[in-house]
């Protein structure tokens, strides 16, 4: 029932290894999403029958593969990282297109330096629940099909934790970090070749050696997602290049939290001390990030290197303004506003700053409880959002988001064994423009924070 197709493995020798993912002792799925496997086109029958296909038992057909690629972490310059505790399932043909089939957690490959291969419980229902809830809120994201305990006691700081294995539904596994590998290597032939398959697999009107017109895609996508984050309070945590994704969706819920109150400088990652990926800083981190992507690209431009830099110059300069363009017009939406506005945009981040970002902005649909710091702003904004404002403020801005303390009380239950606390979140956060009780629209409770993130956990 699952039918492989495999392209990344035929067009792109010398950037894997086959590698077998750990036959788990005793896989059981924690978490399993019949109506992302109905719009993949898969029988919900099969699949939950076979849990053992995602840990360590792969399905027919299917050849199991470490990626490799490079990666700038934190700005410094890792030249092979690759899947350290993932595999490529492979590739499947579903209705909404060619998907990778990825598993996250399903032990050591070749990449794994000193690492175990294994991730815990908590993180792996954290990457369902954020990308089902992005998923919802109409954010370009990867998905999860399942989460699948293995059975395994694993050992992290907290002590031993339960062992689990996500699967991944993804566009694609194309990195930054994938031309970054093959370009710090000097590999130009394989480098044409994965920009190539790159463009079939996500701009095929292009032609397969378009590499100017391939980085303007990916920059227009990369553009929408990050004003798409901006606009939710989204924080991704650990933006290195090997973390974003060509396809333009959000990639790797490692450390990524969304903040209550507004306050543009947010971080959450425990080893972020220096907030390189604090919420205001992502427009400028993806500038960064295509920056060196564009610098792979060079030598697939035909033309003088001087006159190529100089059109990736004018690409990179030009993002800066291309993100302001496009979070004004997420704002705007959001604001209920006929044209994006950059001084009522300015002047509702002055506002908000310190209140509560998702409550804030669905208050602004006129139900009772409009935040009192709003209100000098409030009057500026009456006289410009549109006459039907109220209702396209419901449609724009979600009631539910995963908050925090939500997560973190889902994810400890679940630990535990106790899955409730984790469907009632799931279930409110797949409809998020709909009202729902305050217990999930409510900022978090006074004592709550400062909240702390982790990564490879
Ligand atoms: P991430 O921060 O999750 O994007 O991962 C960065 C790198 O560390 C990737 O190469 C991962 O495969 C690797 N990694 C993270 N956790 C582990 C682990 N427990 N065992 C082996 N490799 C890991
Ligand atoms: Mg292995
Ligand atoms: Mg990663």
């Amino acid at each position: 029932m699952l039918s492989f197709d495999p392209s990344w493995t035929r067009d792109l020798p010398g950037t894997f290894l086959r590698d077998a993912p750990f036959r788990a002792p005793a896989p059981r799925y924690v978490a399993l999403n019949l109506p992302l496997a109905r719009d993949l086109g898969l029988d919900a029958g099969d699949l939950s029958a076979h849990p053992e296909w995602f840990a360590g038992q792969p399905p027919q057909g299917a050849e199991p593969v470490a990626l490799a690629y490079a990666g700038h972490q934190f700005g410094n310059f890792v030249p092979s990282l690759g899947d350290g505790r993932a595999h490529l399932l492979g590739e499947i043909l579903t209705p909404l297109g060619r998907r990778d089939l990825a598993l996250k957690g399903s032990g050591r490959t070749p990449f794994s330096r000193g690492g175990d291969g294994r991730a815990a419980l908590g993180p792996m229902l954290r990457e369902y629940l954020v990308s089902e809830a992005m998923a919802a809120m109409g954010v370009p994201t990867t998905r999860s099909l399942a989460v699948v305990a293995t059975g395994e006691v694993i050992l992290r700081q907290e002590g031993p934790l339960p062992g689990a294995v996500l699967v991944r539904v993804a566009a694609s596994h194309i990195r930054v970090g994938s031309f970054e590998f093959l370009s710090a290597r000097g590999e130009e032939d394989k480098l044409r070749a994965l920009l190539a398959h790159a463009i079939t697999r996500h701009d095929p009107d292009l032609a397969p050696d378009d590499a100017l017109g391939f980085f303007d895609r990916v920059t227009g996508r990369q553009v929408r997602l990050i004003a798409e984050w901006m606009g939710l309070g989204f924080v991704h945590g650990v933006m290195n290049t090997d973390n974003m994704a060509l396809s333009g969706e959000t990639i790797d819920y490692g450390p990524c939290a969304f903040v209550d109150a507004y306050d543009p400088g947010a971080v959450f990652s425990s080893i972020d001390r220096r907030g390189r990926y604090r919420l205001e800083n992502q427009p400028k981190i993806l500038a960064w990030n295509l920056a060196r992507l564009a610098e792979t690209l060079i030598p697939l431009i035909p033309g003088a290197t001087e006159t190529v830099v100089g059109l990736l110059n004018d690409r990179l300069e030009a993002i800066a303004p291309a993100y302001e363009a496009a979070f004004l017009a997420v704002m705007a939406r959001k604001l209920a506003l006929p044209a994006p506005d950059a001084a009522l945009t300015e002047g509702f981040l002055k506002a908000v700053e310190g209140l509560d970002w998702t409550a804030s902005l669905r208050s602004l649909a006129g139900e009772p409880g409009v935040y009192p710091g709003l209100r000098g702003w409030l009057t500026e904004w009456q006289k410009f959002r549109l006459p039907d404002y109220a209702t396209r403020i419901r449609a724009a801005n979600p009631a539910v988001i995963p908050r925090n303390h939500l997560v973190e009380e889902a994810l400890t239950a679940a630990t535990r064994g106790d899955m409730a606390p984790f469907e009632a979140l799931l279930a409110v956060c797949r409809k998020p423009f709909d009202d729902a009780p305050e217990r999930f629209t409510l900022p978090p409770p006074t004592g709550f924070g400062p909240y702390v993130t982790y990564c490879g956990t």
